[in-house]
């Protein structure tokens, strides 16, 4: 069984369930003793391609939880390789544990073989609480492995990449919202400064703009206020504050009905992957509001589109150039989600649908 929340209430759900509810093919299990190693890998859909997503490492409070951040997350991937135009379907794997106390070389092995036993069905990369030295150890076990460092030929870390179209999503979002894309004077709260809020907050520095962080770890403020004019606020001021933009860089589910009652920007647009706890409701919502919300998988889609170009062996320009183009991409989005008056995670969704669609039509013709 896996536990579902909806608002206050808990629903106990089968995994098959949940399973056919969301559209998975398939949700494995991993487990060594000797390495300490839990983790699931989640299979969305592989019609447009194998299933490539990054691998988290975060300490859930219980199974269940992990179980729905792996099916969340792969289903998103799903929508992003299918929007930003990859020849990939959705997958995605975490591992149950603490990034930083119990990670170790031979458990990211261990979990490098069991991604090589899926023979190239899944393609893994890094996510939150990975680093590209993870990804080096995954890559001595298994093939089927992305982001891998550029020492290895492999395309490095995806961040800035991702970091570079969130920061075009974010541009786009304010040209929807004030007639033009300046971030000049406005204000951001950028919640989480790891891999790619890092990168974000470099990119934001150069528009004038006053930028907000705040962070769960001490050491990464330190290393953001260090480099860049910040200022930093407490985990739970950010919802609060007297922003023009929110930008959530942590984990999901953070637009929800307590949040959207505290939350004064314009705009939410971050990297983080699953913003709305629940995207009909919290993205009808944001469309009630007045909230421009720039869809998640959309904007945060350059880091998968770099480690394509490796799948690929195609060249950085082109994915620089791609990750660019999530500006136009947002912009048309949310101008449908405006002339439709449709949340526009919806329109995000159906764009992708729509593609995987009529690639599944031309896949059975022969
Ligand atoms: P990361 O682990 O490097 O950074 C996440 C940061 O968020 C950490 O510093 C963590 O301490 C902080 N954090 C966690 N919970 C928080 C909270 N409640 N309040 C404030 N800070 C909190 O991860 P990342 O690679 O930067 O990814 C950030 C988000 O972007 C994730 O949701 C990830 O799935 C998504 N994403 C990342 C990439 C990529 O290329 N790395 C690509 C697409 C999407």
């Amino acid at each position: 069984m896996v536990e579902l929340k909806s608002g206050n209430d808990t629903l106990q759900v089968s995994v098959f369930e949940q399973l056919e509810q969301m559209g998975h093919e398939q949700l494995v299990f991993c487990h060594d003793t000797s390495t300490g190693l839990k983790a699931i890998i989640g299979i969305h859909n592989t019609v447009l391609g194998p299933a490539l997503g990054g691998t988290r490492m975060w300490s859930y409070t219980n199974e269940s939880d992990a179980i729905r951040d792996v099916l969340r997350l792969s289903r998103g991937m799903t929508f992003k390789n299918a929007v930003a135009g990859l020849n990939l379907g959705g997958g995605k794997a975490v591992i149950i544990g603490n990034a930083r106390k119990d990670k170790s070389e031979a458990l990211l092995r261990r979990f490098g073989k069991f991604v090589e036993s899926l023979n190239g069905k899944y393609i893994t990369a890094e996510d939150v609480g990975m680093q590209t030295i993870d990804i080096e150890y995954m890559a001595m076990e298994t093939k089927h492995v992305t982001g891998k460092p550029e020492s290895m030929g492999g395309s490095g870390d995806p961040s800035p990449f991702t970091a570079l179209g969130t920061y075009m999503g974010i541009k786009a979002s304010a040209q929807k919202a004030y007639g033009n894309d300046s971030l000049a004077n406005k204000k951001i709260a950028i919640q989480g400064v790891g891999n790619v809020g890092e990168h974000l907050i470099g990119h934001l520095s150069k528009e004038n703009c006053k930028i907000f962080v705040t962070d769960i770890y001490e050491d990464r403020i330190k290393a953001v206020a260090s480099k860049y004019k910040v200022e930093v606020v407490r985990p739970d001021d950010i919802y609060g504050l007297d922003v023009d933009i929110y930008a959530p860089c942590a984990l999901g589910a953070t637009v929800n009905d307590q949040t959207l009652s505290q939350l004064k920007a314009q705009i939410i647009a971050g990297c983080a992957n699953n913003q709305l706890l629940d995207e009909k409701k919290h993205g009808n919502e944001c469309l009630k509001r007045g909230i421009i919300y720039a869809p998640d998988f959309l904007i945060n889609a350059g880091g998968v589109i770099n480690v394509y170009r490796e799948y690929q062996n195609l060249d950085r320009a082109w994915a620089v150039q791609k990750t660019e183009a999530l500006y136009d991409a947002t912009l048309q989005v949310l101008n449908t989600s405006f002339a439709e008056n449709r949340n526009a995670q919806e329109v995000a969704i159906q764009n992708a649908l729509k593609r995987i669609e009529a690639v599944a039509k031309i896949k059975t013709v022969r």
